[in-house]
């Protein structure tokens, strides 16, 4: 069963102010198997940011399809929508805010009923149940990155997305978020990533996925991928 399918998904952005076209994904195919741990592996510029904005709702595509747990992101947008979670790069918090204060107001957001809410499951899952009520300011950089993933659960999504979750972070912290994503994992989350670091995606990943200049050029496990180069 696919978390995640692909089948000649296509982005061209418009160029704008007499700029060229630019095609940033090319008619892509893709099954993510609901379970695993998913690397998209590939340099900066190579679309994945394309995919998982287009996934998460935030580009257009512009050909092709798409489905999210089994939900076809064009004609069923909103169940699709409500099956991932994504966690953005940038570390975009409230300084002033908790993260008990920050979880329930995502939770508001997706329309979670107050009964079913989980915030101190998920802070406890990424291990910050100890800074539940201290403002968000007072976090670390790794502590902040771990709410922005808590922020992403709320809603309980079967698929979790994290663009370049350690991009910038030493590797103490690297190590530290991997293991709360493993335990996401365990607990039944299919995970997909996007590095461009290989040594993160043989560390976490059951497979790979290696996308260039808009195409994935290999894809498979992750024994057999670096195996193979
Ligand atoms: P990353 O590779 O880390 O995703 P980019 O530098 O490619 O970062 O993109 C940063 C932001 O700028 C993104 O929101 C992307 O959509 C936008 N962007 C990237 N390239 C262009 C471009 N050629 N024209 C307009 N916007 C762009
Ligand atoms: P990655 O995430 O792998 O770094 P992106 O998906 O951000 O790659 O970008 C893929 C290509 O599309 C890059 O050449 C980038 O400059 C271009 N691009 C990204 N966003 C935009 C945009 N909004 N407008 C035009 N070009 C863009």
């Amino acid at each position: 069963e696919s978390a995640i399918r692909l089948r000649g998904l296509t982005k061209t952005y418009r160029g704008r102010n007499k700029q060229p076209d630019k095609l940033a994904l090319r008619p892509t195919d893709l099954d993510i198997p609901a379970g695993s741990i998913f690397g998209l592996l590939g340099p900066n510029g190579a679309g994945k940011s394309t995919l998982i904005n287009i996934l998460a709702g935030l580009v257009t595509k512009t050909a092709g399809d798409a489905w999210i747990w089994g939900y076809d992101i064009a004609r069923s947008p909103r169940q699709a929508r409500a099956a991932i979670g994504v966690v953005p790069q940038e570390l975009n918090i409230d300084p002033f805010f908790t993260p008990r204060e920050l979880l329930d107001l995502q939770a508001g957001l997706y329309g979670v009923p107050k009964r079913e809410r989980i915030t101190t499951e998920i802070l406890e899952a990424v291990g910050l149940a100890d800074k539940a009520d201290s403002y968000a300011r007072t976090l670390s950089g790794g502590m902040r990155r771990r709410l922005m993933v808590a922020k992403a659960m709320v809603h309980s999504p079967p698929v979790l997305v994290l663009d370049e979750p350690t991009a910038g972070v030493d590797i103490e912290l690297r190590r530290s978020l991997w293991a709360h994503v493993r335990a996401l994992n365990r607990a039944g989350t299919t995970i997909v990533l996007t590095t461009h670091y290989l040594e993160e995606a043989e560390e976490m990943c059951d497979r790979i996925a290696i996308i260039d200049q808009g195409r994935i050029v290999a894809c498979d496990s992750t024994a057999n991928l670096l195996s193979s180069v």
